[in-house]
């Protein structure tokens, strides 16, 4: 089974509380569909569903490898790298 070699990355692994929404989209006034914080600097962003991408976008500038979803209840994260999902913990 593939692995991310990518865990050394992980510096967060718990959402803010409360997820105040992307980063990005908050300063321009845009929308979300869902999203998405990066698990080295904690940036919020949006998935790819929504019109900015911005959590692909600061994977694009930051090459931060492995996001975790800031969905209520959703614990998955993802390694663009790797192009793998997982999770970190069992809940
Ligand atoms: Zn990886
Ligand atoms: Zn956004
Ligand atoms: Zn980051």
């Amino acid at each position: 089974m593939a692995t991310c070699s990518h865990l050394d990355s992980v510096e967060i692994l718990e959402l803010p509380d409360p997820v105040a929404g992307c980063e990005e989209c908050l300063a321009t006034g845009a929308q979300w569909v869902h999203l998405r914080m990066c698990q080295t600097c904690g940036h919020i962003g949006c998935c790819d569903n929504s019109p900015g991408r911005h959590a692909t976008a600061h994977n694009a500038e930051t090459h931060h490898p492995i996001i975790r979803s800031a969905e209520p209840g959703e614990q998955w994260s993802f390694c663009y790298e790797d192009e793998l999902m997982f999770r970190l913990r069992p809940s």
